[in-house]
């Protein structure tokens, strides 16, 4: 017998907790910049080395992640999430939003 403490009200097939996909990859953190049913956007910085000037240059990355049932209300724009990568979802997702880091106010 499985002893569920969780608060499962999740009914999300694609949800790496109680779904059935699986997480495998990288994992990224980033804030959140947009907010859909099912999905978030993050934003991060990332540094590109650029030999001619031998410095780093810092570049913004976006990606879209999935956002599980059971996140969608802890999950709001402005917080700093753990995103992993899953197999696509869709054409632009291939990430899963994971966990809540810290909830942004800046
Ligand atoms: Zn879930």
């Amino acid at each position: 017998m499985t002893n569920e403490t969780q608060t499962s009200n999740c009914n999300d097939k694609l949800c790496p907790f109680h779904g059935q996909i699986s997480l495998r990859g990288r994992n990224f953190q980033g804030k959140v910049i947009k907010k859909f049913p099912k999905r978030v956007v993050i934003e991060f910085d990332r540094t590109l080395y650029v030999q001619k000037y031998e410095r780093y240059s810092k570049r913004k990355t976006k990606l879209h992640a999935r956002l599980p049932d059971c996140l969608k209300d802890e999950i709001n724009i402005g917080d700093f999430i753990e995103i992993a990568e899953c197999r696509p979802i869709s054409k632009i997702i291939h990430f899963i939003a994971i966990k809540k880091i810290t909830g942004g106010k800046e």
